[in-house]
């Protein structure tokens, strides 16, 4: 794995110190800055949880017995909370029956130590439960990119071929199950190949670039994708839309590449242009997705041969 899919934190790590004892927060503040943490404090369960959302710490040291909320109740709503569900926290009890460091653990804290406060051993549970909380954070963040590289095409940051192969199984399955339109454009770019031959590759490819851009800016609903589907061909799916819609879509899209006007001297309108297949159905229930591209591919092969520069629309007959 690259060194870029792992960051350093550079920051200290954040210290939550949650005990109504002032004395006691105070001795625990002094051992945490010791050690070279940033400490903020709590005088109560719910002070905590305020300052938990505000400060996002890395571990929250908890005290059992509190008054306003005590410790157990607080754990149990800092579990609640987004994203908390890794933090740990360190129950500080002078409780040191069963029962309570069941009901601790019960309610989700990571760990527990017992008053009077052994320190060296606090020291060492605090520097544990902090560096697994940052391999857990550098674990997410990892994964987060490589999902991203995984799903994305490395050229024009539209999504890849891979991610709309899945994607549009997904959606043929879901608009089938909800008897809803779905719709294909196929656009593939009109002479890129004289292009690349008159302008470069490197031309070439600042071109896809531009184009991807523009035909994202013609898809507005969340539920849109629009993927690199091949070399300088791109495809976009179109959820609960039906033909007119799609079709509006695509003819936004072209007129949208034409007007980034990038000159192309050997193309009919002296300009980069874009040739669109559009194609719509209902889905049937376990039919095969492949035939809406195959429909979609068939209208751009049309939209070519009448020369260019517009969408054509494929109505998908019934089965
Ligand atoms: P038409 O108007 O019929 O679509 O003709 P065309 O030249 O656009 O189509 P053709 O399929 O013959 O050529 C596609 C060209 O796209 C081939 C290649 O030069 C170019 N191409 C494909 N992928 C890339 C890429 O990643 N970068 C660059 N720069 N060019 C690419
Ligand atoms: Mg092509
Ligand atoms: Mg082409």
């Amino acid at each position: 794995m690259s060194d870029e899919l792992i960051s350093v934190p550079s920051e200290p790590p954040k210290i939550l110190v949650a005990d109504d004892d002032k004395t006691m927060r105070l001795l625990l503040r002094r051992a945490m800055e010791q050690e070279r943490y940033q400490v903020v404090e709590a005088s109560n369960g719910e002070e905590c949880l305020q300052e938990y959302q505000r400060q996002q710490p890395h571990i929250v040291l908890l005290d059992a017995m509190m008054p306003v909320m005590d410790g157990f109740t607080c754990c149990t709503h800092l579990q609640a909370l987004p994203g908390s569900d890794r933090t740990p926290v360190l129950m500080i009890t002078g409780l040191d029956d069963k029962e309570s460091v069941d009901r601790a653990f019960e309610v989700g804290a990571t760990d527990y130590v017992t008053k009077p406060i052994h320190w060296a051993v606090l020291r060492q549970r605090v520097r544990r439960l902090i560096h697994q909380f940052q391999l857990y954070q550098q674990l997410e963040a990892a994964n987060f990119k490589l999902q991203r590289l995984a799903t994305l095409d490395g050229l024009t940051q539209v999504a890849n071929r891979r991610r709309f192969d899945e994607y549009f199984q997904q959606e043929w399955r879901r608009m089938a199950r909800e008897q809803l339109p779905l719709s294909l454009i196929l656009c593939d770019i009109d002479f890129f190949k004289v292009y690349n031959d008159t302008y470069g590759h490197q031309a070439g490819d600042t071109c896809l670039q531009q184009v991807a851009i523009a035909i994202s800016r013609s898809t507005k609903r969340p539920a849109d994708l629009v993927a690199r589907y091949g070399g300088e061909e791109f495809v976009v799916v179109l959820p609960n839309t039906p033909s007119f819609g799609a079709f509006k879509v695509a003819e936004d899209i072209r007129l949208g590449v034409k007007a980034l006007d990038i000159f192309h001297s050997r193309s009919h309108e002296m300009r980069v242009t874009l040739s669109l297949g559009v194609a719509s159905t209902v889905p049937i229930p376990k039919s095969s997705p492949g035939r809406l591209i195959a429909e979609a591919d068939k209208a751009l092969y049309q939209a070519k041969a009448q020369g260019r520069n517009r969408t054509v629309v494929e109505s998908l007959p019934e089965e």
